[in-house]
Formats: C-alpha cells, structure tokens, sequence
C-alpha cells in the first residue's frame, strides 16, 4: 500500500522510521520525500507481515500517516489527450492506448508531481500530498 507521511518540525530528526523497519516485519520504499527542518512529507509504500501494526506504531509517534488509494487523479473531462505528461514521467506511469486516450498506471506512479505542471488543462493532481 502507498501512504503519506507527514513529519512537524519536531518529527524530523526522529528515528522513527529507523525503529519501524528494525521492530516490525515491513518492506519500505521510499517514493518521495520532501523534508526539510521545517517538516515535510513523504511517500511510502509499505508491505509486509506488520503493515498495519507498523502504521500504528508510526501514528503513535506523532507522524501523520495517510493511506492513499491513488496518488494521481485524471479529470478525464478536463484531459484532452494531448499526451504532454506523458513523456515526462520518470517511470513510464502514463500511456497512450490505442486510441489514443491518454492513462494514468497508479500503481507505477511516484508522486514525483512532474507531469502536474506540463498539464495545460489542469486535469491532473496528486492525492493527498
Ligand atoms: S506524478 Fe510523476 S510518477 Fe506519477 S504519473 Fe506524474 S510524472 Fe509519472
Ligand atoms: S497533459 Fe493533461 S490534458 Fe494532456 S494528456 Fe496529460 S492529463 Fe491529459
């Protein structure tokens, strides 16, 4: 599952993440993470035995945990297909069918946000972030 974190000041310099994968039995990928002293997000995807155990023991912590079902929303009335996200994406997450509509892969999808800006109808967004 894919999930956002989101650290307050006070939460950056904390271990927590580090005693996460040591006490429970998870498989962690970090995705993306913007944090600075000030705090910040990340995007984590976490699997495993403790998934749910390791997310409590997390909230627990004081980082704000949100499960996202999707990363990225299309607006399929706004998306005119014109395929200008697609060749930005660093891990090939949207594609053209055949014909010719443009799809979003959520499972592939990062949240790197870089597809968001060459969107000249707006029909794109990240979740949760
Ligand atoms: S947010 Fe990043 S990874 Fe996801 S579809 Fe857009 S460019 Fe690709
Ligand atoms: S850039 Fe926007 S309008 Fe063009 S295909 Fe992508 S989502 Fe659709």
């Amino acid at each position: 599952m894919k999930v956002w974190l989101k650290f307050s000041p006070k939460m950056v310099n904390q271990a927590v993440i580090t005693h996460l994968i040591k006490k429970f039995d998870v498989n962690f990928n970090i995705l993306r993470a913007d944090i600075n002293s000030k705090g910040g997000k990340m995007l984590i995807e976490i699997s495993g035995n403790d998934t749910k155990k390791g997310m409590e023991y997390i909230k627990k912590a004081g980082i704000e945990v949100n499960l996202v079902k999707r990363v990225l929303k299309k607006d399929d009335k706004l998306c005119i297909d014109c395929g200008a996200c697609i060749s930005l994406c660093p891990v090939k997450a949207i594609e053209i069918d055949k014909d010719w509509t443009v799809n979003v892969k959520d499972k592939e999808c990062v949240g790197c946000n870089l597809c968001t800006f060459s969107c000249p109808t707006k029909a794109i967004k990240i979740v949760g972030y």
